[in-house]
């Protein structure tokens, strides 16, 4: 009598209430499993440093139902042509176009609606906004092309105006795209982009979101969209190009984990992790939190993210 329950669609939720209505029916709550890596820093990090404790728990959360959404989306069906892909890292056009996705909206729909639920519970979206967010999940047609606006304004900046609609939203777009553009980012992992110099995701065209220096001391911007990683400059701004190094202002954490580059030109900075000496990887959903206190340390002298 459960069968039906088994075939339900992987992705719709639960009929639960509470707590547990994010949890599809079939995946029982108890299965132990060891944790991520990540998830099991983060939880380290939540008894260091406690003032963080709000945010790694959104974190650890957003990382679940990323988890739990990503290995059932399709790969998207990419088939570049060479010609494609030369064409685009050479004139240093993003390659990724919003219809390579293939983006399934009802699946669309429930991360958005599940993000913006968890920002909610954890006091990064206030009351009105997540309001905003309950109305477009029930508003496809105003839903959709707000979604391909966004991404069309990071692949070709000016291409769009972004419309009023998506104001204070943009973040929960991020996170719920997330899922769908790393899932493309990995099937597009082998495409070469050694010839990229721009300060832009050469797959989805989105802004770095954190970078990380390698123990050969090379700079790899990582993209806060599709979470992609490329070289870049070590030095210059990823933002406005600047590479004037007496204009860029570099400073590192006290432990030496992180560093800051403050760009004195856009006023921009961007955060990354040093692993010249580090006894692990970058990893992009504990960095970013581990190092809240050096945004506040960078707003503090005048910088945005
Ligand atoms: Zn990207
Ligand atoms: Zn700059």
């Amino acid at each position: 009598m459960h069968a039906d329950r088994r075939r339900a669609p992987a992705l719709r939720e639960g009929r639960g209430s509470g707590e547990n209505a994010l949890v599809p029916l079939h995946r029982r709550p108890e299965s132990p499993r060891p944790e991520a890596p990540d998830i099991a820093e983060l939880t380290e990090l939540r008894v260091a440093q406690p003032d963080l404790a709000s945010a790694i728990d959104l974190q650890i959360e957003l990382l679940r139902l990323e988890r739990r959404v990503r290995p059932r989306l399709p790969l998207p069906t990419l088939t570049f042509d060479v010609g494609r892909v030369t064409d685009a890292i050479r004139n240093g056009r993003p390659l990724l176009r919003f219809d390579d996705l293939t983006l399934n909206w009802s699946d669309f729909r429930f991360v958005f609606r599940s993000v913006a639920e968890l920002m909610r519970r954890h006091d990064a979206l206030d009351e009105a906004d997540y309001r905003r967010t309950e109305a477009l999940g029930r508003e496809a047609h105003r839903l959709e092309p707000l979604v391909v606006q966004w991404f069309v304004t990071g692949v070709d900046p000016g291409a769009a105006n972004p419309p009023p609609d998506l104001a204070g939203l943009e973040p929960v777009i991020q996170l719920a795209m997330r899922p769908f553009l790393s899932r493309a980012a990995e099937a597009l992992a082998t495409i070469d982009a050694a010839e990229w110099t721009r300060g832009c995701c050469p797959l989805c065209g989105g802004e770095p979101e954190f970078a990380t220096i390698t123990p050969a001391a090379e700079r790899l911007l990582i993209c806060s969209r599709c979470t992609s990683r490329w070289r870049f400059d070590p030095i210059a701004c990823p933002f406005c190009d600047n590479a004037e190094r007496d204009r860029i202002t570099s400073f590192a954490s006290r432990d030496g984990r992180y560093r800051i580059y403050a760009c004195d030109q856009c006023l921009r900075y961007l955060k990354a992790y040093d692993g010249r000496h580090a006894s692990r990887p970058v990893m992009l959903a504990v960095d970013t939190i581990a190092t809240l206190p050096l945004d506040a340390a960078a707003m503090q002298r005048g910088y945005r993210g």
